[in-house]
């Protein structure tokens, strides 16, 4: 028997990856590795140096050693119920749901070099150890090996008023994302990531598929126990 188990959870936007990602991650209590924080944070920091230009985004020689450079000064702890990024010590959540951030980052994971450099980091960070893994081709593509693949649907109406929701009850939020926001920015993401040439999000093979948009989390939560078990 594997002495390692991985499970990985992909699906859209909003789908419920995160929420269930973390309550299976605290039932096994094993780690859990948010892949989406780390597509944000390569776009915080590109956003953050100036190198979101264009130009120098079309660059990637200087995209790799800027990456490698700045990923020396960033710190990532896989628990249980998180994810948690430091840069220089601080750190880094809040900044990584900042609407900038969640307008380009589609456009920043489509790139093929910024794949692979946080593929191998991926890989390298669950390395001999049990974890839970939810984005968008942790099943596909970064643990096609896992144990254990779990899809998860929802309407687009639904992921829509759940991001909305989760927004609103944000402790900073300034009131600036209007509905249409909300929805323009998952319609974009989902074609984006379904669509690039690297990577996309598909369903996995082997996968369960689990659509939530009636099901509450623990009913969720329940059901993929169940497949585990
Ligand atoms: O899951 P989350 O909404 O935080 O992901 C943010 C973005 O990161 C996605 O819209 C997608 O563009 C990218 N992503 C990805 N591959 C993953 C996880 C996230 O391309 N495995």
């Amino acid at each position: 028997m594997k002495k390692f188990k991985i499970i990985t959870i992909d699906g859209p936007a909003s789908s419920g990856k995160t929420t269930l990602a973390k309550m299976i991650a605290q039932k096994l209590n094993i780690p859990l590795l948010e892949s989406g924080a780390l597509y944000r944070l390569v776009t915080y920091l590109l956003i953050k140096s100036g190198k979101i230009v264009k130009a120098n985004i079309e660059n990637k020689e200087i995209l790799i050693k800027f990456l490698k450079e700045i990923f020396k000064e960033i710190k990532i702890e896989l628990t249980p119920v998180g994810t948690n990024i430091y840069w220089n010590g601080k750190l880094i959540k809040e900044e990584l749901k900042e609407k900038e951030v969640e307008s380009t980052v589609s456009q920043v994971s489509a790139i093929k070099e910024v794949r692979e450099f946080l593929t191998e980091l991926m890989r390298g960070l669950a390395k001999d150890k049990s974890l839970v893994s939810e984005g968008r081709d942790m099943g596909s593509f970064v643990f096609p090996y896992a144990d254990i693949k779990i899809f998860l649907t929802a309407d687009e109406k639904i992921r829509v008023q759940r991001r909305f929701k989760e927004k609103l009850e944000r402790e900073n939020y300034k009131g600036k994302d209007l509905y249409e926001d909300v929805l323009n920015n998952i319609k974009l993401r989902d074609e984006l990531d379904s669509q690039r040439e690297v990577a996309p999000l598909i369903i996995p093979e082997g996968a369960y598929v689990i659509d939530t948009s009636y099901l509450t989390p623990e009913e969720v939560s329940n059901e993929i126990l169940k497949i585990i078990k």
